[in-house]
C-alpha cells in the first residue's frame, strides 16, 4: 500500500548552522500556501532523550508544544511559520529511538534475535519518520535531519532515507541537501568544491539527493548552477540558490523566487502550476519592513551569551512589533550585571523591560533589582515564568516588607516561601519531562491588565516550570497592589499576576513567547509593545515639554 503522505527529507552539508529549520519551514510556508497540508518534524541525531535537560548554552532554547514535549527550538520556527501546533512526534532523537528499542529488547518483544543498528534501530527510525504521514492529517512531511551528512551518528538517519526512498519511491519521497558554496576574497571567487565532496559522501552513503539548496553570499550565475548540477548529478533547475536574507522571515519569498516549491512539486508528480497564495505573508513583511515608530526594550536574563537561548521570545517581538508598526530594539542585558549602582545606567531609557524564564540561583538579585526599578519608574513589565516569579519575590520584599521573601528554588530554609514547589513536584526526583510542562488553561479577570490585552476570559498557555506561586501569601498581595489576574481554576495555580496602580506590570507563569505567530502574534507581547510606545511618547513629551 503506498502511504498517503509525501516524504521531504532535508539534510545538511559542508557547516552546520547553515539553516536547515529556516529552508524546511519555508518550503513548507510555500507548500502551505498552495492549499497543502503541511507538517515539519525534526531528527536530532544526540542521545539525550530531549534537550529539555540540555544547558541554553548547548542547543539554545528549549522549545514546549502543546502536549508538553521539550523539543529543539527549530519547531518554534515550524510553529511561527506555518501557524499549526507540534507536538512531541514531531521532534525524535538519537536517545528516544534508543530507548523505544531498548525497552522492546528488554520485554522480549525481538524473540531472541541480535538487536542491532541495521534493522532494529533503523526500522524504528523510519517508523517514526513515516507516524505522522499516516495519520492521515498531512499531504506532506518534511522532516529536518540534524547534524552535518558525514558525522558518525547521523548514519543510521542516512541509512533510514536510503531505504525509504527505495521503499516509497521517486514520486512519494525525495532529498533536499542544504550546501555551502563559499566565496574566497583572494581568489574572487566562489567555490563548489565543498559541495561536490559533500554530494560524494553522501552518495558513499547510498543517497542521491533531488535539489541542493546553496548557502551563498553571493549570486550563482547560470554557468555555476551548470557546474554544481553536473558534478552533483542533479538537473540545473534542481541547484537552488540561497542567498543571505536580511531576515528569516524574507526566506520563504526567496525561495518561491528560486522556485523550490515548483521543482519539488514536479518531482513528486504534483500539479505546480497555480501560484502559492502569499498575501498575509508579504502584508507581515511590508509592516516589518515600513515601521512608524521605533522602542527599545531591556530584556533581562543569564544566557544572554547566546541569543538563540531567547529564540522565541526575540521572534515574539518581531511579530508583535510588526503588528504595531514599530521597530522594537532588544538590549540584552546580563542579570549578573545589574547592581545597584550599574542598574541607573544599564537600563537608561528602555520603554520596557522583560525579565527571562531561567533556573537557579545565578543572577536572581540582579533580576530582582531591575524589577525594582521598573516598578518604582512606570516602566512597562513584563516578567516570564522565572521573571514573574522574581516580580512576586520583589513586591514580597519591597512592599509587604518581607525582607527574606524567596523562591524555595533559591533557598528552601527561606521564612518567606512566597514561591514554592508544587505539590505535584515534591516527590519528583527525575530531570527529565517532569516538570508542569504544556498547555494548561487560565481564566482571565474581567478589567484586569491582562484581559485588556487578552480581551476574553478563557486563555491556555504552555509551562516549563516547578515552582509556582504560594496561595498562602496570595491575601497579603492583593490587598497590598498586586493581584492575581489570572488563575488555573482546577488546579487553584495563580499563573497572571498584576500592579493595576502601574501603567503596565504583569508577570505570567506560562510561556507566551511560545504560542506567537507570523500570523497571530500574542497578545500579551502586543500589549506590551503598545505600553512600551506609549511609554516613550510620554517620555518624550516631558522631555520636549522641559525644553
Ligand atoms: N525555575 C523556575 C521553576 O522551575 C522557573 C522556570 C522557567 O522560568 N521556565 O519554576
Amino acid at each position: 500500500m503506498s502511504s498517503p503522505a509525501k516524504y521531504i527529507f532535508v539534510t545538511g552539508g559542508v557547516a552546520s548552522s547553515l539553516g536547515k529549520g529556516i529552508i524546511s519551514a519555508s518550503l513548507a510556508k510555500l507548500l502551505q500556501a498552495r492549499g497543502y497540508s503541511v507538517t515539519i518534524q525534526k531528527f536530532d541525531p544526540y542521545i539525550n532523550v530531549d534537550p529539555g535537560t540540555l544547558n541554553p548554552y548547548e542547543h539554545g532554547e528549549c522549545y514546549v508544544t502543546e502536549d508538553g514535549a521539550e523539543t529543539d527550538l527549530d519547531l518554534g520556527h515550524y510553529e511561527r511559520f506555518l501557524n499549526v501546533p507540534t507536538s512531541q512526534a514531531n521532534n525524535v532523537t538519537t536517545g528516544r529511538i534508543y530507548k523505544e528499542v531498548i525497552e522492546k529488547e528488554r520485554r522480549g518483544d525481538y524473540l531472541g534475535k541480535t538487536v542491532q543498528i541495521i534493522p532494529h534501530i533503523t526500522d524504528e527510525i523510519k517508523r517514526r519518520m513515516k507516524l505522522l504521514g499516516e495519520s492521515g492529517r498531512y499531504e506532506f512531511v518534511i522532516t529536518e535531519i540534524g547534524g552535518t551528512v558525514g558525522d558518525i551518528e547521523s548514519l543510521p538517519y542516512i541509512e533510514s532515507i536510503r531505504q525509504l526512498k527505495l521503499e516509497l519511491g521517486s514520486h512519494d519521497c525525495m532529498v533536499i541537501h542544504l550546501t555551502l558554496i563559499p566565496f574566497l576574497s583572494a581568489a574572487g571567487e566562489l567555490k563548489t568544491k565543498p559541495t561536490q565532496h559533500s554530494v560524494k559522501m553522501f552518495l558513499e552513503q547510498g543517497v542521491q539527493p533531488d535539489i541542493l539548496v546553496c548557502r551563498t553570499e553571493h549570486e550563482l550565475s547560470k554557468e555555476l548552477k551548470r557546474k554544481i548540477g553536473l558534478f552533483c548529478n542533479v538537473n540545473e533547475e534542481s541547484v537552488i540558490e540561497s542567498c543571505d536574507a536580511p531576515s528569516i522571515y524574507d526566506v520563504p519569498l526567496l525561495m518561491e523566487k528560486e522556485e523550490l516549491d515548483k521543482v519539488v512539486l514536479k518531482k513528486l508528480g504534483m500539479p505546480y502550476q497555480e501560484m502559492p497564495d502569499l498575501s498575509n505573508w508579504k502584508d507581515f513583511l511590508f509592516r516589518l519592513r515600513n515601521p512608524k515608530h521605533e522602542v527599545e526594550i531591556g530584556i533581562i536574563g543569564k544566557y544572554i551569551e547566546l541569543k538563540d537561548a531567547y529564540k522565541s521570545i526575540a521572534e515574539s517581538f518581531i511579530h508583535a512589533g510588526a503588528y504595531n508598526l514599530c521597530q522594537v530594539k532588544l538590549r540584552w542585558i546580563h542579570s549578573e550585571d545589574l547592581e545597584e549602582s550599574s542598574i541607573p545606567e544599564l537600563l537608561s531609557g528602555l520603554a520596557g523591560i522583560l525579565v527571562a524564564p531561567g533556573f537557579g540561583e545565578r543572577g536572581i538579585e540582579g533580576k530582582i533589582s531591575a524589577i525594582r526599578f521598573a516598578r518604582e519608574n512606570a516602566i512597562p513589565f513584563l516578567g516570564i515564568c522565572l521573571g514573574m516569579q522574581c516580580a512576586v519575590i520583589e513586591f514580597a520584599r519591597n512592599v509587604l516588607g518581607l525582607s527574606t521573601a524567596h523562591s524555595t528554588e533559591m533557598n528552601p530554609n527561606t521564612d518567606a516561601p512566597v514561591i514554592h514547589l508544587q505539590e505535584g513536584q515534591r516527590n519528583i526526583t527525575q530531570k527529565g519531562g517532569t516538570m508542569r510542562l504544556g498547555a494548561y488553561p487560565c481564566r482571565i479577570a474581567e478589567g484586569s491588565k491582562a484581559w485588556m490585552a487578552y480581551h476574553r476570559a478563557e486563555i491556555s498557555e504552555r509551562h516549563r516550570h516547578r515552582y509556582e506561586f504560594n496561595n498562602e501569601y496570595l491575601k497579603q498581595f492583593e490587598t497590598s497592589g498586586m493581584l492575581a489576574s489570572g488563575v488555573n481554576q482546577e488546579q487553584g495555580l495563580v499563573e497572571i499576576v498584576e500592579i493595576p496602580a502601574h501603567p503596565w506590570f504583569i508577570g505570567v507563569q506560562f510561556h507566551p513567547e511560545y504560542k506567537s505567530t507570523v500570523d497571530n502574534p500574542h497578545p500579551l507581547f502586543i500589549d506590551f509593545v503598545k505600553a512600551a510606545l506609549e511609554r516613550s511618547r510620554r517620555v518624550h513629551e516631558r522631555a520636549t515639554e522641559a525644553i
